[in-house]
C-alpha cells in the first residue's frame, strides 16, 4: 500500500548550524550530504520542498551588532552569510540527485537568482527545491521570520523549523531532566509561556496566518520523514 504524505508543501528552515556538523564554524561537507539525503527522502515522496537557510554558522549580526559594530551593516553581513551557505547547499543538493535553486532576497545576479514568488512557486511545482537566501533582506530580522514570511508566501502547508533538540520541552532538556516534549501546542501557549518555538516576529506571523510550525531535530535521521508524514515527531504548534 502506498502511504500518502501528510504535507504536499512544506518550508523547511535550517539554521546555519546544522551546517556545521561536528564542527565549530563553518560548512562541513559530511553534513551536507547528511542534509541532502534528509531532503531527498521526502522529495522523492513527492513533497515540494522550499528552504531558508541561517547564517550563524558564518555571522550573526545580532552579536557583531552588540558589541559595537553598526547594527544594519552587521546585519547585512549576516544575509550575506546566508547567501553563501545557500551557494554550499545548492551545490550539494545538485550534485546529489536533487535539483536545486537558489532565489535571494538581496539582489547578487551573477551568483544567484533573485527572489520572485510566482518563479519559486513554479520550480516547487516542478519538483525542484527552492533555497531561500538573505533572509528577507531586510535588517533587524532573521531567518525564521523569513521563513515564515516565504512558507507563506508560496502557500507551504507547513514551516518545519530544524533544531538541535528534538522538539519544544518544558524545560532546557540538556539542564533540566525533568523537561518534557510537548508533542502539540497551540500559538497561544507559546507566546503565553515563553516557549523556544521561533523567534516571536515569526511565532506572530505564523499565528496570524494560520500557519503551522513542527519543531525536530535535523540530527535525527529520519525525522523529517516522519515528520512529513503526520507522525508525532517533535512539537507541532497550531492554532
Ligand atoms: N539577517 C537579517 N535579516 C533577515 C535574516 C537574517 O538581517 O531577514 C541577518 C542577521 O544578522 C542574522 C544573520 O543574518 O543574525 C543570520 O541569520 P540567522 O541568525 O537567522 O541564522 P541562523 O541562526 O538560523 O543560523
Amino acid at each position: 500500500a502506498t502511504v500518502k504524505p501528510a504535507y504536499q508543501r512544506i518550508l523547511l528552515k535550517l539554521s546555519g548550524e546544522a551546517l556545521m556538523g561536528d564542527d565549530a564554524f563553518g560548512i562541513n561537507r559530511a553534513m551536507l550530504a547528511k542534509l541532502v539525503a534528509e531532503v531527498k527522502e521526502v522529495v522523492d515522496m513527492g513533497v515540494q520542498v522550499g528552504i531558508v537557510i541561517g547564517g550563524g554558522n558564518i555571522f550573526r549580526g545580532v552579536s557583531q551588532g552588540a558589541a559595537g559594530m553598526d547594527r544594519a551593516n552587521a546585519d547585512y553581513m549576516g544575509m550575506l552569510a546566508t547567501v553563501i551557505n545557500a551557494i554550499a547547499l545548492g551545490d550539494a543538493m545538485n550534485r546529489g540527485g536533487l535539483v536545486a535553486r537558489v532565489q535571494s532576497a538581496l539582489t547578487i545576479e551573477p551568483v544567484v537568482e533573485p527572489y520572485i514568488r510566482g518563479k519559486a512557486i513554479r520550480y516547487l511545482e516542478e519538483g525542484k527545491v527552492v533555497i531561500f537566501a538573505a533572509g528577507t533582506g531586510n535588517p533587524f530580522f532573521t531567518t525564521d521570520t523569513a521563513a515564515a514570511l516565504r512558507g507563506r508566501e508560496v502557500e507551504a502547508q507547513i514551516v518545519l523549523k530544524a533544531t538541535k533538540v528534538d522538539g519544544v520541552y518544558t524545560a532546557d532538556p540538556m539542564k533540566d531532566k525533568t523537561a518534557t516534549r510537548y508533542n502539540k501546542l497551540t500559538f497561544d501557549e507559546a507566546f503565553v509561556k515563553n516557549l523556544k518555538v521561533m523567534d516571536a516576529t515569526a511565532l506572530a506571523l505564523c499565528r496570524d496566518q494560520k500557519l503551522p510550525i513542527n519543531v525536530f531535530s535535523i540530527f535525527k535521521a529520519g525525522a523529517l520523514k516522519r515528520v512529513v508524514m503526520g507522525e508525532d515527531e517533535g512539537t507541532l504548534v497550531h492554532n
